[in-house]
This record gives structure tokens, C-alpha cells and sequence, in this order.
């Protein structure tokens, strides 16, 4: 009998969409259409916390708008349902409590202030962090009769003491981790949701994952994840983690140097057909090497072990030039145009700029110059329009920086919230806000004179915005490497 192929993708909504999910899940819808299989999503909320039902409607829009597509999912329901991990808790718990009762998992009762003061030893000691098992071995009866009487505790799964995990990857061969290295992991919280861990091997083996395909940054947690199969007495998936995408500089893809989110690229304008070649063409290549080709090319020619391992590297500049090729030649003028204006100068889009500008314009042709940031990429600002907003050159540099940092860490992109982060910033920071808002008005929208700042910021969405300040600083061009030191020093204690 041959195995039905599923795989799935697990993205945890707590952001933009991220262009690193869009690259997981188009190798997992691949590798399930090349087989004949199902590819399933899953929104793994488990964090309460930073998860928002606004972040998994962006998530899922993104893919679609990629032309992803799952068979089974929260959106469109399907056998192994539910698909969203904040329904299915109860199921979480009562596999919890089958670890405990087969004595693979223990109550842990340390305290936060036992457990900080733990890490804190290890830290001086320059021992590895991890649980040293102080509640490993209480007495079954005893950890019921403490439970029962409303103490606070978590569930950990035991982890062996020596030895090695060794287990196969698709891509990487035998992989072995020391027992040592891992922690006696949280399986369910102190609230009694599960971690991460348990919730997702719990819905891989109920939804019949048969092959777990990943990021590598989960190489270190499949130990954990084995170890969970083995103790429900379980079959293995198959494990394959795929190579992690790179910035230029060959660190992790990340914010601060790239634009991560699907969004930006939507927002600029690039063809969803040339994003998702793109994203193909990341560790994997076609068998005749050509650099341009569409999704259905891709999955006739679909082989996992294709993939190289060699960190990907995500250019931004190669990004363009492909576009540029599927623009000039995939798309009739016909298309184009169509194209365009679904982009720019659709409805929706259209209404939510149009009540400020509106108050601006006395004829249509006002339009253009009032909106034009909004649909142009980075602006040409010169050096001098953004000194003249402030005193001096260490203001501007400190005012752009600081609220970059500030709006790097900001999750909810509304206008309330970013207001309410930039006003405590230049509180902090002792200058009015309107001195404050000056530079980063220039910055964003490139005039004096527009819609508010916070308005635009909002329209422009969280990375196009960081974008531009980062771009404003590159054109201020004055911070070395010293210097960002101090001020990462001085900006640390503003907030
Ligand atoms: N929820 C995890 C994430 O956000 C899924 C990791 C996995 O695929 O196991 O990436």
C-alpha cells in the first residue's frame, strides 16, 4: 500500500504575513501535488497573547493572492478540522494527561522566582540553561493531591539524560543531537494550553501528517517533537528542513534589513507570479537551470531533492528584475492595464484616501500630487528638505532612529497604536510632537504639506514605512558604527 502524502503549513498569526511562510508553503503544496497528496493549513494561536484574528485573515489573503491554495483549512473546513489550535484545547489536554498518566510527562511546580533564580545561576555559572528536574521526581500521589488542591503548576515532558537523538532528513541525511541539549520541555501552560510542541505534534499525527516539512530553525526542537511520537507510540513523519532564507550580507532574513512581509511587496507593486518563482528559485532549480518559469512549470518539474542547502539568499534587486522580465513578457497591455489598476487606483484603496484628500482638492488633477507617496516606492528626499525640519544634524539622526526602533517592535499597525508609540517616544525624548513629526513627515510622505503622518503611516502599511526611515538615514548618512552604539545605549534607557 502506498502512503497518502499530506503535509501542511502552521504559520502562528501574530504579524504581517512573512515571506518566509509563502517560501514553506509553496514547497509543501509541491511536494503534496507532486505526489498526488493534500496539502493542509493550520493556524497554530496557541499564544493567546500576540495571535489576532486580523493577522490570520492577512496570512491567508497573502498566500491566496500568491495563488497558493491548501485542500483542507480553517477557511474552507475539511475532515480533519478543526483547523485553528485555539478550538481544539481539550483535545491538547487530554493527550497531556495521557503523558502523565504513562508517567512521560510531570507536573512542575517551581514557582517563576525559583525558576528565574535557576536561570540566573546558570547564567553566571556559564552552565547551559534548561530545567535541572527538581520536580521530576515527586511521588504520582502527592503531584494528584496537589493539583487537586488548586496549586499552579505546568506539565513537562521527561527528557533522557544521555545518550543521543539521532533521526533522518530529507534533505541533511542523519542528524544526532545530545540528549543533553535538550530541555525538559512545557508541554501545557500554567493556564492549561498547550506549548507550541505538544499542539503541533498532536495535529501532525491527528491530521495525518505524512511528511513534516519546515524551516531549519526547527532542527533543534525535532528531538522534542520524536521523543512526543514515541511516548504516544506513534509513527514518525518524515522530517525535512529546508534551507533558512538570507538576507545579502548571508544573516537570517529579518525586518531590519529587508522587507519581510508579503504586504510590502504588494504594496510595490510586484506581480504575485514573479514572487512565488521567485521564492522557487530559493534553493531549488529547475532541472534545465532557467531562471524564470510559472507555478505549473514548477510542479511538473517538482523534486525535493533538488533542493541545495547552500543559505538562500532572498536579493531584492534579482526580485526586480525578474518582475521586470514577467511584466514584459507575460503581460499583454491589455493585462497591464488591468493589472495597474487593480493595484493602484482600485476602490477600496481609493476610499480610504480619498476622505483627506478630498479636504486638498478643488479639481481631479490634485489627486496625483496629493497621493503620489502612496504609490510610489522609496521617495527622493534630499539631504537638505529633512535638515531643515530640525535643529540640528544629531536631532535628525536621533528622531529617525529612534523611531525606527521604536516602530520595529510595534505589532498593532493602527493608527492609534502608532500614535500612542511615537507621542511616548518624543515625550520620553522631551521634545514637542510636532517638532518630532517634522523629519519623519519629510521622510514618508517627501512634502511638508500632506496628509497627517500618522494617516499616511497607516495607509502605507508597517514596512513600506520602516523602509523609508531607514532609507531618510541612509540619505542623512552620518552614523557609524560607534555612533549607533551610544545611541542604541542612550535609546535603551527612553523606553
Ligand atoms: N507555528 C510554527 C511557525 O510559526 C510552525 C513550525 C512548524 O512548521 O512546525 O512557524
Amino acid at each position: 500500500m502506498t502512503m497518502t502524502v499530506r503535509t501542511r503549513i502552521a504559520p502562528s498569526p501574530t504579524g504581517d504575513p512573512h515571506v518566509g511562510t509563502a517560501y514553506v508553503a509553496l514547497f509543501n503544496m509541491a511536494f503534496a501535488r507532486s505526489h498526488g497528496g493534500q496539502f493542509v493549513l493550520r493556524i497554530e494561536d496557541t499564544d493567546r497573547l500576540r495571535s489576532t484574528p486580523a493577522s490570520e485573515e492577512k496570512i491567508l489573503n497573502a498566500l491566496r493572492w500568491l495563488g497558493l491554495d491548501w485542500d483542507e483549512g480553517p477557511d474552507i473546513g475539511g475532515s480533519a478540522g478543526p483547523y485553528r489550535q485555539s478550538e481544539r484545547s481539550e483535545i491538547y489536554r487530554q493527550h497531556a494527561d495521557r503523558l502523565l498518566a504513562d508517567g512521560h510527562a510531570f507536573r512542575c511546580f517551581c514557582s517563576a522566582q525559583r525558576l528565574g533564580e535557576l536561570r540566573a545561576a546558570q547564567m553566571q555559572a556559564k552552565s547551559p540553561l534548561g530545567y535541572d528536574g527538581h520536580c521530576c521526581d515527586i511521588e504520582p500521589g502527592d503531584s494528584q493531591s496537589w493539583a487537586d488542591a488548586d496549586q499552579s503548576y505546568v506539565v513537562r515532558m521527561r527528557v533522557p539524560r544521555e545518550g543521543q537523538c539521532q533521526f533522518d532528513d530529507m534533505l541533511r541525511g542523519t542528524i544526532a543531537i545530545d540528549w543533553t541539549q535538550i530541555d525538559m520541555q512545557v508541554l501545557l501552560k500554567a493556564d492549561g494550553m498547550p506549548t507550541y510542541h505538544l499542539a503541533n505534534v498532536v495535529d501532525d499525527h491527528l491530521m495525518g501528517i505524512s511528511h513534516v516539512i519546515r524551516g531549519e530553525e526547527w532542527i533543534s526542537s525535532a528531538p522534542k517533537h520524536i521523543l512526543l511520537y514515541q511516548y504516544f507510540g506513534w509513527d514518525l513523519p518524515v522530517f525535512c528542513h529546508l534551507p533558512l532564507l538570507r538576507n545579502v550580507d548571508k544573516s537570517k532574513l529579518s525586518k531590519r534589513k529587508n522587507p519581510t512581509s508579503i504586504l510590502f511587496y504588494q504594496r510595490m507593486g510586484f506581480l504575485p507570479e514573479a514572487m512565488l518563482n521567485y521564492l522557487a528559485r530559493m534553493g531549488w532549480s529547475m532541472p534545465d537551470e532557467r531562471e524564470k518559469f510559472s507555478l505549473t512549470e514548477m510542479l511538473e518539474a517538482f523534486d525535493i531533492t533538488r533542493v541545495s542547502l547552500g543559505g538562500p539568499v532572498f536579493d531584492l534587486e534579482k526580485l526586480r528584475w525578474l518582475n521586470g522580465m514577467w511584466i514584459r513578457e507575460d503581460l499583454s497591455d491589455q493585462q497591464l492595464a488591468d493589472r495597474l489598476q487593480d493595484w493602484a487606483l482600485n476602490r477600496e484603496r481609493l476610499l480610504e484616501f480619498l476622505p483627506f484628500a478630498k479636504q486638498r482638492m478643488e479639481t481631479f488633477s490634485d489627486l496625483a500630487p496629493l497621493g503620489h507617496y502612496l504609490l510610489v516606492g522609496m521617495l527622493p528626499i534630499g539631504r537638505e528638505a529633512l535638515l531643515t525640519t530640525v535643529d540640528s544634524e544629531e536631532q535628525l539622526e536621533e528622531i529617525l532612529q529612534y523611531a525606527l526602533w521604536r516602530l520595529e517592535t510595534l505589532d498593532n499597525w493602527q493608527r492609534e497604536s502608532i500614535f500612542a508609540a511615537l507621542k511616548s517616544l518624543a515625550d520620553s525624548m522631551e521634545l514637542k510632537l510636532k517638532v518630532f513629526l517634522a523629519p519623519l513627515f519629510i521622510a514618508l510622505t517627501g512634502t511638508h504639506a500632506s496628509i497627517s503622518v500618522m494617516d499616511s503611516m497607516q495607509m502605507l502599511g508597517a514596512d513600506i514605512s520602516r523602509a523609508r526611515l531607514r532609507h531618510a538615514l541612509e540619505i542623512v548618512g552620518s552614523i557609524g558604527k560607534k555612533k549607533l552604539k551610544k545611541m542604541e545605549k542612550s535609546y535603551a534607557k527612553l523606553i
